[in-house]
């Protein structure tokens, strides 16, 4: 068997063409989306992500800021950079680049965004009430990952999706959300005992845990979906978390990467922003 593609750039293109389009139906009642996007440093990885976000505002026809600081600024400072956003009526969603300097908490900074505000998905009242199953802003990538299960109509329910990595970013909120999508789910971790025989009893495997190609074929079941997250930098190539070339013979979906999870994430974002901006209407 040879898997069918979860084409996450396709579904992403067509969500951005919707999104223009509820932009434009925003713009008729004069309200302009607006992300604001604060970048800390000059880490080359974190710059590239917030072109990219920049970039996909603009073509979507979101205003968007970026608010660039160096590495001295202080957490005071920072901090009272997102309150003068939080106050700023412009301005529907916030995020701060991740990684920040270490002599700032990144929780601090997380926690001063307003929830109305937090696109991201990252604050603790965003993560509760995904938790609960309570309308929210959803954390991007999961929800990117959720979005393309469906528009491919993989049922969910009752299935057995095996989660590999547990960051508060990734592999735990696409656990709940799957979870709330009625699916029994397990996770596993770096401290994981038989990692293998656990994966091998998914029906839906997501990976994300930053190793490239760690996840071969030895490791999945016959006709399971597989979904990786992962995004590494082997020899100037992307490559994933699996093995694609071998794992695409044995399950009946695969992600691929570029071109997978990695175009969803920002589409959700702009998701988020222009939800954000319809609670103004
Ligand atoms: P983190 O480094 O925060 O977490 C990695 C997780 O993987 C941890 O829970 C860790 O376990 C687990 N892990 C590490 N090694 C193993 C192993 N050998 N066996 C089992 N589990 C292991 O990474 P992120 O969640 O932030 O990102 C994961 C990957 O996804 C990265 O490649 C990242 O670049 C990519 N990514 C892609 C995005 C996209 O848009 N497509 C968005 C965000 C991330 P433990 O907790 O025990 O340490």
């Amino acid at each position: 068997m040879t898997a069918l593609l979860l084409n996450g750039k396709e579904l992403a293109a067509k969500k951005r063409e919707q999104l223009k389009k509820d932009v434009e139906e925003l713009a008729t009642k004069q309200i302009v989306p607006g992300l604001a996007v604060i970048l800390v440093g000059e880490d080359p990885a974190s710059q590239t992500y917030v072109r990219a976000k920049q970039k996909a505002c603009e073509q979507a026809g979101i205003h968007s800021v970026l608010i660039e600081k160096s590495n001295s600024i202080t957490e005071e400072e920072l901090l009272a950079e997102i309150d003068r956003l939080n106050e700023d009526s412009s301005i529907d969603g916030i995020l701060v680049q991740l990684p920040i300097p270490d002599h700032i908490s990144e929780q601090a900074v997380i926690e001063r965004i307003s929830p109305e505000k937090d696109v991201d998905g990252f604050h603790p009242i965003s993560v509760g009430k995904m938790m609960i199953g309570e309308d929210t802003f959803l954390p991007c990538t999961p929800y990117g990952v959720v979005e393309m299960l469906k528009e491919a109509e993989i049922d969910l329910v009752g299935k057995h999706v095996v989660v590999v990595g547990r960051s508060n970013i990734v592999g735990k909120p696409v656990g709940q959300l799957l979870l709330n999508e009625h699916a029994t789910v397990t996770y596993t971790h770096s401290r994981t005992k038989n990692l293998r025989e656990m994966t091998n009893l998914a029906d839906i495997l997501i990976v994300a845990i930053g190793k490239p190609e760690f996840i071969s074929s030895e490791d999945v079941k016959d006709g399971a979906v597989v979904v990786d997250v992962g995004i590494n930098r082997v020899n100037g190539k992307l490559v994933g978390d699996v093995d694609f070339e071998g794992v695409k013979e044995k399950a009946s979906y695969i992600t691929p990467v570029p071109g997978g999870v990695g175009p969803m994430t920002i589409t959700m974002l702009l998701e988020n922003t222009v939800q954000s901006a319809r609670k103004r209407s």
